[in-house]
């Protein structure tokens, strides 16, 4: 079947639109399987399809979406009668960036398509998994797969024509116990990138049993450890907290929209001022981190994106210093015009939306830390005089405009004189963003970095849930609280 989409936004044109795309998604799957105690908890699984069309009136933009492939022509109406209604209250004119125009096709890397898996495969790997969490210390055992494999066609009034074929899999295991004082420990493990593809084969039976006896030693650990220490040390952070640091407190604040003010009402600011870009120091020299939506095999990569823009990896802060954003067509156009120059010289190509029925946002893409040049976890041990090493996102919360954090790990152990002490319980390190990054002393190099997923970031209003990578190296940062 053939769909008149260019013929529909031509007739945009026609109707004095100075620019349109359509994102079509023939088919969407995605399924969700939650094991709590060796019981399937919760099972759900969801098809569907639908478009959704964006048009840009007398600067103003105007959106619809249907599910019904007999409304097109109604459809593309509407959202031409939205942005004629919002032309009429508008402020200042959206203008977007230039692009070049794109005809191509992505497709994530993927050899089983986990939506074909079988469900009864599916379970039996998540028992095989449990009876492997079932063992002494363990009061709760959760184990969550979510997947999805979605199908998108986007055209544009300029004549791009893209396609992408996009299917995940996140895979996630959690486990609790109780410690002496009847407090709740925990333990949990998303698995990073394993390998170059991300379908049903990363669930390999035999590495998921030996993550969960690592978890389950861990948990163990620090049911019979001593409470963690409150006083200021070294924390060496592990990729698998390191992620999170950065992206709560370099993605989120570096995203332009919420520097421009666009999510004060739901998800916050920004300390981060236009001003700053070229300027302000974020960290020490050894601070190099990049929007990379080019990386082999991360959710954040995805070839094009819906503002048509190819993927690109830009450099966020070099060396220390900020020199680039989050950015999409619309924002940077913005931004250049209150700054009164061009500091933002186009897109960086990270406008996307959770799925045809939403307008794309500035989204993080993979957001990551290069690689340093200080060796490997031993090797920065054996460096450090007072230290703690913590792994795990247990919570988090952050200042409404990423200026100040608090992160409580599932797992540490402390390190003194350059050895490994032993490990204790209810770690929490605290800190103020730039401060804290000015207070980085080592980068472990590309054997401590490994890409981490994050499958659940939420952004927007109505919200978005979007997924991204951060490739992050082992860290030290000096001179930080600790305790809980
Ligand atoms: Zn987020």
């Amino acid at each position: 079947m053939t769909h008149p989409w260019k013929e529909e936004l031509n007739k945009l044109l026609l109707q004095g639109a100075s620019y349109a795309d359509v994102r079509y998604t023939p088919r969407e799957d995605s399924a969700a399987l939650v094991m709590r105690n060796g019981n399937l908890l919760a099972f759900s699984a969801g098809s569907e399809r639908g478009f959704g069309v964006r048009v840009l009136y007398q600067g103003a933009w105007g959106f619809a979406a249907s599910s019904d492939l007999g409304s097109i022509t109604a459809t593309f109406a509407r959202a031409l009668d939205n942005a004629k209604s919002t032309a009429r209250r508008l402020s200042r004119p959206i203008r977007l960036a230039d692009k070049q125009v794109h005809t191509g096709r992505f497709t994530s890397p993927c050899l089983v398509d986990p939506a074909q898996v079988p469900y009864d495969e599916q379970v039996a790997f998540l028992r095989r998994v449990d009876t492997a969490l079932q063992q002494t210390g363990v009061e709760q055992r959760m184990i969550f797969l979510r997947t999805q494999s979605r199908l998108t066609e986007y055209y544009d009034t300029q004549g791009a024509q893209i396609v992408k074929e996009i299917r995940e899999i996140f895979p996630y295991l959690g486990i609790q116990g109780r410690d002496g004082d009847g407090e709740t420990q925990s333990r949990r493990y998303s698995p990073p990138r394993l390998g170059p593809t991300r379908g049903w084969e990363i669930m390999q039976a035999d590495f998921f049993e030996e993550q969960a006896a690592r978890m389950v030693r861990e948990l163990n650990e620090t049911l019979a450890a001593p409470k963690c220490p409150s006083d200021v040390r070294s924390v060496i952070l592990m990729p698998d907290i390191m992620y999170l640091q950065v992206h709560e407190t370099i993605g989120h604040p570096l995203e332009l929209d919420r520097i421009l003010g666009y999510e004060l009402s739901y998800a916050g600011g920004s300390f981060v001022r236009l001003s700053d870009f070229g300027a302000l120091r974020y960290g020490t020299d050894k601070l190099t981190v990049r929007a990379d939506a080019t990386m082999e095999n991360s959710p954040g990569s995805f070839g094009y994106d819906d503002d048509g823009v190819e993927a690109q990896n830009n450099l966020l802060i070099k060396d220390g210093i900020l020199v680039g954003a989050i950015t999409s067509r619309q924002m940077v156009t913005e931004a250049n015009d209150k700054m009164g120059r061009e500091y933002f010289k186009g897109s960086g190509g990270t406008a996307r939306a959770s799925s045809f029925r939403r307008t794309p946002l500035e989204r993080m893409t993979n957001i990551s830390v290069d690689p340093g040049t200080d060796g490997t976890l031993e090797d920065i041990i054996a460096k450090t005089e007072k230290g703690i090493v913590l792994s795990g996102d247990k919570s988090w919360s952050i200042g409404s405009n990423r200026e100040q954090f608090h992160f409580a790990n599932h797992y540490g152990y402390l390190v003194e004189d350059g050895q490994k002490k032993g490990v204790v319980r209810s770690c929490a390190y605290s800190g103020e963003t730039l401060p804290f990054y000015n207070s980085l002393a080592m980068v472990g190099d590309e054997r401590t970095w490994q890409v981490e997923f994050v499958p659940n970031c939420g952004k927007g209003m109505p919200s978005q849930t979007m997924q991204l990578g951060h490739g992050v190296p082992v860290c030290r940062f000096d001179n930080v609280k600790v305790g809980e």
